[in-house]
């Protein structure tokens, strides 16, 4: 591997949309003397590790695009999982970013050590760079249930980011364990297809709804020969609104937007499923919005149809028949799938992380992961995370968040390649400070409102961005240069 020869070399870890964007971001600034490092043989990230049937991303398609690189061809309003992969396989092919990526190179060591980080894949690949992204995104260590017995099932059997496309669906006896955004889609989508589709849930969800129609091809074709519509479309206002306005209703759990989101998910249950019964088991106990909203054209329909069944008894075992639940019935099953989420607090970890001083980041982040501004470790110099811990996630699109994090880490980037600083991270008063700041204002956030969810950290509390998007938007304009320690040829070193 190439090493400094007097431009800037930088590391890039994981290929999904993230790294991606930095690849592209970095060439556009002149800067091609740099690295992608992808654990598996393609890139796409969650868009490559999920391929469940029904996978379909709940931001609308124009706002789930690079602002650079809008796409007249998205088939529907919301974006089909393998639409958005081969849209990200084309665009790293046209930025020139394939070259840059070394696939099936998992880094498992990163040091810093005299001032530049010095990486370590498992194939024993070594590389050492002045500069460290990581893009390792959020959502890939799939999560799998503690459930008693869950290696004893004698038919097939895999989590939901795994999906063994070799197993057949039609016509068979299909379990679902779990019921977020991923098993409601799954659910949707072989509801009709199965022999018997039983669908586990543990708790209810709430369930907006949403229309997913798909685009015409007069529509396609106007914005092939209209470039401003199609960036309208990107930039729709509504939208906008929509997203921005939900931000500032998550850190008022109080404010009207919040109490209509509440109205209109109690109206979809209420108007789209009959059965008195069957409607008070899919009732929340707990108010709209505290997990992840869940947007579906069709989960009520799905769950209705002859072939489906809600369980909510409560799962004792599964067993080689199938899943056994609390009162006792034995539910016989030729397939299960657990779409029970992931393990979203890992971030780059496992991977052994090294800091100034022999500092380990999993001593930095015994409590709970912690990045200032989402963005920069202390003790970490020069390494820089997007889509990182308290970075906001919900139901937005996270392309914007990496594009505005990238615009933030550019600045970073241009002092260490122009030599205005060798070493650049977050101080540790700085990290203090936002973090006392984001725990005091993430209680008081609809997460925080009393219910389980992936946002909370192993101490409850919710890890996500607590202020507005505009706030974020604001924050990521421009660093505050003060809460930054910089070490560099002429500055010494300086807070
Ligand atoms: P999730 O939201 O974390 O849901 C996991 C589900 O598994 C929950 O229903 C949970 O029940 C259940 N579960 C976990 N352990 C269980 C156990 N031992 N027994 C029974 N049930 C158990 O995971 P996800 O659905 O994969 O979604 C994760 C995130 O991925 C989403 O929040 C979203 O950010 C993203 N996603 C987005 C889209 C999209 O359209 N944009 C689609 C899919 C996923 P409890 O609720 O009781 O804990």
């Amino acid at each position: 591997m190439s090493s400094k020869s007097g431009g800037t070399r930088v590391a890039i870890i994981g290929a999904g949309m993230a790294g991606i964007l930095a690849g592209i971001k970095l060439r556009e600034a002149g800067l091609t003397d740099f690295r992608i490092y992808e654990k598996a043989d393609r890139i796409g990230g969650t868009w490559r590790e999920n391929s469940y049937p029904g996978l379909t991303c709940d931001v609308p398609s124009h706002a789930y695009t690079y602002s650079f690189e809008p796409n007249p061809d998205w088939s529907h309003h919301l974006p089909p999982g393998p639409e958005i992969q081969a849209y990200f396989e084309r665009t790293m092919a046209k930025y020139g970013v394939d070259q840059h990526i070394a696939f099936n190179e998992e880094v498992v060591r990163c040091a810093f050590e005299d001032g530049r980080w010095q990486l370590e894949t498992r194939s024993g690949t070594r590389d050492t760079a002045d500069i460290v992204i990581a893009a390792t995104g959020v959502l890939h260590h799939p999560s799998y249930p503690d459930i008693a017995g869950i290696d004893a099932f004698a038919g097939d059997c895999f989590h939901s980011a795994r999906w063994d496309h070799s197993v057949p669906l039609d016509g068979r006896r299909i379990g679902i364990i779990g019921n977020g955004s991923t098993g409601v889609q799954i659910v949707s989508a072989l509801a009709s297809r199965a022999g018997r589709l039983k669908h586990f849930q543990r708790s209810a969800q709430w369930i907006m709804p949403t229309v997913n129609d798909p685009f015409t091809d007069e529509e396609r074709a106007a914005f092939h020969a209209d470039p401003l519509l199609l960036k309208s479309m990107q930039n729709d206002p509504a939208y906008l609104e929509v997203a921005w306005g939900w931000t500032e209703a998550i850190i008022d759990a109080d404010s009207s937007t919040m109490v209509q989101t509440e109205a209109a998910a109690r109206a979809n249950l209420e108007a789209n499923v009959s059965d008195p019964v069957l409607r008070e088991k899919l009732r929340p106990n707990y108010r709209a919005g505290c997990k992840r909203l869940i947007h579906s054209p069709d989960y009520y329909q799905a769950i209705q149809h002859p072939n489906a069944e809600l369980v909510t008894d409560g799962i004792e075992c599964i067993e080689p028949k199938g899943v056994r639940t609390r009162d006792g019935i034995l539910h016989e099953l030729d397939l299960i799938v657990f779409a029970t989420g992931f393990d979203a607090h890992r971030f780059m970890r496992p991977m052994n992380v090294i800091g100034r001083g022999g500092v380990e980041l999993s001593q930095a982040w015994a409590k709970r992961p912690a990045a200032y501004m989402a963005i920069s470790i202390p003790d970490f110099p020069n390494l820089f995370m997007l889509n990182g811990p308290s970075g906001p996630v919900g139901n937005f699109s996270l392309i914007d968040i990496a594009e505005r994090q990238w615009a933030y880490i550019s600045h970073f980037i241009a002092m260490i390649a122009s030599g205005r600083a060798r070493e650049i991270s977050a101080s540790h008063a700085a990290l203090e400070a936002y973090e006392q700041e984001r725990i005091k204002a993430a209680q008081t956030t609809i997460w925080g409102s009393g219910c389980n969810s992936w946002y909370l950290d192993a101490e409850g509390v919710p890890s996500t961005w607590p202020w507005s998007y505009r706030h974020f938007a604001a924050e990521m304009a421009v660093p505050r240069m003060g809460a930054y320690e910089l070490v560099g040829p002429d500055i010494g070193s300086m807070q």
